[in-house]
């Protein structure tokens, strides 16, 4: 896990666990949708349990376990394959994305958002937090539902505004929740902070380390000579200081950037002081879970328990429903 996930999507997760009945899931189905070493996955599996229990993520609140555990998601997929338009797949933006990057592409590639809409339906979730890049997933998730629900929803005896038989709403139609930060960029300032495009700070990476990706990340453009006003809004470092720095230093960075009061590292180190004010925490939780790695597989075995017993009830349900 990078920072960007952190900022993005986990640290939103850990206090919306207070506030509804959460499921969080590790993908490794997801995973193998591009090449990989299968004991690279393990070990990713394991770091990115880890990471979220660190980061705050509590098995006695959530329920957090590892996707492979519980068959019915691939079942469930294979099931909205039948329903899901080919058209919508290939429209899907990051399915084009992905494909360009590749010499072959599988079908595992096009069908991704399929077993996502599993992941989601399965539990009959009504509200999934997501960035705004998975906003277009998320609509195929409530394509799959509707479309599921017009060919095997039970009939309601009643009649739809336009006279035909309604049906039951048996998969509920998933609404976003936005996270509230934006995008996290990489290092690079290019694109979105991503593991795969090398421009990414580790949420467990050591302060020096941090502090070596730091120096040399991009900042703005514009802004070649200490002297030269900057634009805050355009700078990623900014952006960083506003997931991980308080309210007053965040407004002294941009006035002191917009005026050119201080330099680009100046601002850096400020940065990473308060980076490692946030991580501190979540290393010393790590570190105290490598020493007992049980308490990891009691989590991740108490979230599969729970969730195998929420994915059966809905399976039945849906067997039933379909004719097996
Ligand atoms: S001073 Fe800070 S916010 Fe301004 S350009 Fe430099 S790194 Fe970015």
């Amino acid at each position: 896990m990078h920072v960007g996930n952190y900022l993005g999507a986990v640290k939103n997760w850990v206090r919306l666990q207070h506030e509804f009945e959460s499921i969080i899931c590790i993908v490794d189905y997801h995973a193998i949708t591009v090449k990989y070493d299968p004991a690279v996955l393990r070990e990713r599996r394991r770091e990115m349990a880890v990471s979220l229990l660190s980061a705050g993520i509590d098995p006695n609140v959530a329920s957090l376990f590892v996707q492979s555990q519980v068959p019915e998601h691939t079942e469930l997929a294979w099931i909205f394959n039948t329903v899901t338009p080919l058209g919508e797949l290939e429209r899907q933006t990051q399915f084009k994305e992905k494909a360009q990057r590749q010499e072959s592409v599988t079908a595992g590639l096009l069908n991704y958002p399929v077993l996502q809409a599993a992941d989601i339906l399965l539990y009959r979730a009504d509200k999934v937090p997501v960035g705004d890049d998975q906003i277009q997933h998320l609509e195929l998730s409530r394509v799959v539902a509707r479309r599921w629900n017009s060919l095997f929803g039970r009939p309601t005896g009643r009649l739809t505004e336009d006279g035909a038989e309604e049906r039951e709403q048996f998969f509920v139609e998933p609404e976003p929740v936005l996270t509230p930060t934006r995008r996290i960029m990489g290092l690079d300032g290019q694109s979105k902070m991503s593991k795969s495009l090398g421009n990414t700070i580790g949420l467990l990476e050591a302060p020096e380390a941090v502090w070596a990706k730091l120096r040399p990340a991009v900042t703005d453009p514009k802004r070649i000579r200490k002297t030269d006003p900057g634009t805050p809004e355009v700078c990623n470092i900014y952006h960083l200081h506003k997931g991980f720095s308080a309210l007053p230093t965040v407004e002294h960075v941009a006035a002191q950037c917009s005026s050119a009061g201080w330099g680009c590292i100046d601002c850096k180190k400020v940065l990473a002081e308060s980076i490692e004010q946030e991580l501190v925490p979540i290393r010393r939780r790590a570190a105290e879970l490598a020493e007992d790695p049980g308490e990891v597989d009691d989590a991740l075995a108490a979230g599969a328990a729970h969730c195998r017993v929420l994915a059966r009830e809905t399976m039945n349900e849906v067997r039933e429903r379909m004719g097996f």
